[in-house]
């Protein structure tokens, strides 16, 4: 009989989906209400795995490129989805970039097969799930009463992420310490320019309880992030000059630490590598996200035990997340005994 029937083969379907967001979301270079996604499930035997591409406008992917990437694969021709070396190393290759779009295949495989184990991937992993740390909860760069009133609705969480860059970011500080004293990180998005001010700038930070900051000055300036790391009293942490797993070797002794986002480094199969690579070399560990669905962060957090940060609140920032999965309680991530990435849809399109 075996024999007869036809194999069983791995079904992929995708189908675009806006996130809106509850505040205009501003960095140094820029600012938006919508982020757009493209939901991703694999079917096998019964079993269904969900993945997510978030593509925020200055990462260069869209619904578009997606939509074409994940339409050129044929992940017909597998029939073993725990085969996922294989099925993974023919999504990479299949084109170049797109790295958003292969996370998205990546975060649905892992989903499905932690479905088929019955099985949520850090237990899998081996991973002690009270180790998770608190999550850090982003101010983006605002006027000073919306900043204020962000940061009053951050109250259960213990870290807060603030967005600088701009021109007024002593002020941004400023006011976030007239309503809290939780420690805060910076992230400057490569917004400062001059080494020397930035060294400055960083001190000051200090002064007022920064506890580290993230890509200071445009990623292209390798020595002069090596110097700031030498010079600085706080880690600096790489984001937009580390992506794979390929570019840590580049930032070994440029950077103190790394922000490791499935979106950037192709998803959970990579960033997990990534972290054993960065350990290895003395670097910490930060497990971020893009504004995101509760699918791609609760597939991040199976991660975050072994992470010294993380900075996983993609998605509080949404007011339309279509599915349910890891929690945020009192700022820590708490995994959950769901199966895979701890996920579930709970909105009734069709994916
Ligand atoms: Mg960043």
């Amino acid at each position: 009989m075996n024999g007869f029937w036809p194999k069983e083969r791995l079904k992929l379907t995708f189908t675009p989906y806006d996130l809106i967001l509850k505040h205009t979301f501003t960095l140094a270079n820029s600012s938006r209400t919508v982020t757009p996604v493209m939901l991703v499930k694999i079917q096998f035997n019964g079993f269904e795995g969900f993945g997510e591409a978030s593509m925020p406008p200055y990462l260069g992917e869209t619904q578009k490129s997606a939509a074409r990437f994940l339409g050129s694969l044929n992940l017909g021709q597998f029939t073993d989805p725990f085969r996922m070396d294989e099925i993974l190393e023919y999504t990479d290759k299949t084109a170049p970039g797109n790295s958003a779009a292969k996370a998205s295949v990546d975060i649905a495989l892992h989903d499905l097969t932690g479905k088929i184990l019955q099985q949520p991937w850090y237990k899998t992993w081996g991973f002690t799930p009270e180790n998770t740390p608190d999550t850090s909860f982003t101010i983006g760069i605002d006027n000073e009463e919306t900043v204020m009133q962000k940061v009053r609705e951050a109250s259960p969480y213990k870290i807060l992420k603030v967005k600088l860059g701009g021109p007024n970011d002593r002020k941004m500080i400023e006011t976030i310490r007239s309503v809290t004293d939780k420690p805060l990180c910076a992230d400057v998005n490569q917004g400062w320019n001059n080494k020397k001010e930035a060294l400055e700038m960083i001190y000051w930070l200090r002064e007022r309880g920064v506890v580290f900051v993230e890509q200071p000055l445009p990623k292209e300036r390798k020595d002069d992030h090596a110097w700031l790391t030498e010079n600085s009293p706080l880690p600096i942490i790489a984001d937009e000059a580390v992506c794979r797993l390929s570019d840590i070797e580049e930032a070994k002794g440029t950077y103190s630490g790394i922000n490791i986002k499935l979106m950037k480094c192709t998803g959970l199969r990579e960033a997990h590598k990534m972290i054993v690579t960065a350990h290895a070399n003395q670097m910490k560990v930060m497990i971020g996200c893009m504004t995101e669905t509760s699918c791609a962060v609760s597939a991040a957090a199976q991660l975050s035990p072994r992470s010294e940060w993380a900075d996983l609140d993609g998605n509080l920032l949404i007011t339309n997340d279509p599915f349910n999965g890891v929690k945020i309680v009192n700022g820590k991530i708490i995994l959950n005994e769901e199966p895979g990435t701890g996920v579930h849809f709970i909105s009734d399109f069709q994916i």
